[in-house]
């Protein structure tokens, strides 16, 4: 059995919807589908989730709804008019669209929640109908049905650990099920959101509770590229991962999938695998608990920007019993999160978020370290980013960091400060920010190209 995620770019025209209907009907295994929202057509288009929310703050703000409905409805009726589906598919997702407008503004927390909803909600009906009407025997099902039970918690839903006995019963269904991703409901029967891109999260927890040998998430890439198509021109795309590579690389700015949606798929031990829609010939990356065999040592190499370090030194540091608590208490009490914190004998440095600090929570930190914790010296270093170079194998091969700085040497690239974890699933470097695409260059050229050339 296997459980298929498309996301809205593959259910944005109707001609997305013909590939869809050809992948879910070339393989009997396929049992459950879950869907985005319509998403865009072409660059300029716009998602039908954010037309909601444009719909949404029309509705609060006693603005005029009229024209954010007709785009929304007008929206599906396309697709229903081009799939040649029966009227009363449009009647009730106009009805399900209107209806938003008449929901309690007063006290209801879950108001925002219920509009984004609907635009997977709806597109699962239309998905149902049009699957049915060329033969392939469906039936939508709302997350309520389905037993996707979630926390109370408006646009950042949690699952329930208790709803996946109820999931795992969707396996007595004899019909191919589609259902709405992003939302669940509570137990006291609201409309609650995952975060944005949720859907993903849906298709990996439905893929938990039915036990499914495989959780196909269908996009609009070849799987994952072991560096950014933007900065590398056409890079290898990864054929497989492990859940760990994975987080690494998502960490660093992978972004194809959510963040959260491995972790229910990683507990239930189902592999993962991210196609195209549009080339769905192509096997595309699987996310697997461990590589199958001899992996390459380094499978990806990502990059982010925005980080700031705060850097810091005492003389006879390491001496000092309590050093470290006092400093990170110091940002505790200011409610800043951290990121990596790479020491030395006498300095330390805590690599963070350029969004979780203000002037003023800078000047206060400064003060601080200078006034109750008596640092020699403190400053805060703005414009850097990371790089991770991220490989399971790597743990089994000597002289990988010797490759990355030799790379980043005869380039002329600086490496503010590098830092691997026990585990080995990844380099961390530090460098300023204007130097990172030339160190990702550089890195893709030392570990993929040159690796190339040896293999021929
Ligand atoms: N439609 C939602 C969003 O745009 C969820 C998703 O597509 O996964 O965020």
């Amino acid at each position: 059995m296997k459980v298929v995620k498309f996301g809205g770019s593959s259910l944005a025209s109707a001609t997305q919807l013909e590939k869809v209907l050809n992948i879910v009907k070339s393989d009997s295994e396929r049992k459950f589908v879950v869907v985005s929202a319509p998403g865009k057509r072409d660059q300029a288009d716009t998602k039908v989730t954010d037309a909601l929310i444009k719909y949404y703050r029309a509705y609060v703000e006693e603005g005029d709804v009229t024209p954010h409905q007709e785009w929304i409805i007008n929206r599906y009726a396309q697709m229903i008019e081009e799939l040649e589906l029966k009227p009363v598919v449009l009647e009730k997702i106009t009805k399900s669209i209107l209806n938003l407008a008449t929901l309690p503004i007063e006290d209801n927390l879950f108001l925002y929640d219920s509009f984004l909803a609907a635009g997977e909600n709806n597109n699962a009906k239309l998905v149902a109908a049009f699957f049915n009407k060329n033969g392939l025997n469906a039936r939508y099902i709302h997350p309520k049905d389905a037993g996707i039970f979630v926390s109370s918690e408006p646009g950042n839903a949690r699952i329930l650990p208790s709803s996946y006995d109820k999931i795992e019963e969707l396996t007595n269904f004899e019909e191919v099920l589609v259902i709405p991703g992003f939302f669940g409901v509570t137990k006291d029967n609201q409309i609650c959101t995952f975060s944005r891109g949720g859907s993903d999260i849906t298709g990996s927890i439905i893929a938990a509770g039915v036990k499914a040998d495989l959780y196909e998430n269908f996009t609009d890439v070849d799987g994952i590229f072991a560096a950014h198509p933007g900065i590398i021109h056409e890079p290898d795309s990864i054929p497989e991962l492990t859940y760990r590579e994975m987080r690494e690389l998502a960490y660093a700015g992978f972004s194809v999938l959510h963040d959260e949606a491995l972790i229910p798929a990683y507990r239930g031990k189902i592999p993962l695998v991210i196609k195209n829609t549009n080339n769905p010939n192509h096997p595309g990356t699987k996310i697997i608990l461990n590589h199958t065999d001899k992996a390459i040592p380094v499978v990806g190499i990502a990059g982010d920007s925005n980080f700031v370090s705060i850097n810091m030194s005492k003389y006879l540091m390491n001496r000092e019993v309590g050093f470290g608590r006092k400093v990170l208490q110091i940002l505790e009490e200011l409610n800043i999160r951290w990121e990596h914190m790479p020491t030395g004998i006498d300095d330390l440095s805590i690599i963070l978020r350029e969004s979780e600090l203000t002037p003023i929570k800078e000047e206060e930190i400064l003060r601080q370290l200078r006034q109750k914790i008596e640092v020699d010296h403190a400053e805060i270093e703005h414009g850097l980013s990371i790089i991770m170079i991220v490989g399971e194998q790597m743990k089994s091969h000597i002289g990988l960091t010797a490759t990355a700085t030799k790379a980043l040497s005869d380039n002329k690239i600086n490496i503010q400060m590098i830092s691997q974890g026990s585990s080995e699933v990844s380099i961390m470097l530090v460098v300023n920010s204007e130097q990172e695409k030339a160190a990702i260059k550089a890195l893709y050229e030392a570990f993929f190209n040159k690796h190339k050339k040896l293999e021929v």
